[in-house]
């Protein structure tokens, strides 16, 4: 599967790292999963021709292949990747510097599929930014 990082808008392809040549936004197709429009969010040079990197609304992901002459070649999976992070694997101190003690024992149980309190797990979600804009961190459970 050909990976997209999400910052940096880096394509992992065919066992190589391209970095974008440009992250201009247009609309460049429709999404064949949904028929929605597909915005592009990175252009890529290849030795045999160019590569967009896609999105639809319904974040649908594509990867569009031209030659050198922009004509289209195909389109080929893409996943996007995010430096995520498990709440098992986050010290505690870091956790209790965003998360009340409630939101941590409760986003721990949802991870491991134990009761919790919805809520505390809601609430806790809505810290991720601050979380991550803290430690740099994407929290996943
Ligand atoms: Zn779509």
């Amino acid at each position: 599967m050909n990976q997209l990082e999400e910052k940096s808008f880096a394509l992992l392809f065919e066992g190589k790292r391209l970095d974008p040549v440009s992250i201009d936004r247009n609309m460049v197709g429709f999404c064949s999963k949904c028929d929605s429009d597909l915005e592009s969010l990175a252009y890529y040079c290849t030795e045999s021709g160019w590569m967009v990197s896609t999105r639809c609304k319904k974040d649908h992901m594509a990867l569009i292949r031209y030659d050198k002459q922009w004509n289209w070649l195909g389109d080929l999976d893409l996943q996007i990747t995010q430096e995520k992070i498990s709440v098992g694997d986050l010290s505690r101190e870091k956790l209790e510097a965003v998360f009340t003690q409630a939101e941590i024992r409760d986003m721990l149980a949802c991870q491991q599929g134990l009761p919790y309190i919805r809520q505390n797990v809601y609430r806790a979600r809505a810290k991720y930014d601050k979380f991550e804009k803290l430690f740099g961190v994407k929290i996943d459970i």
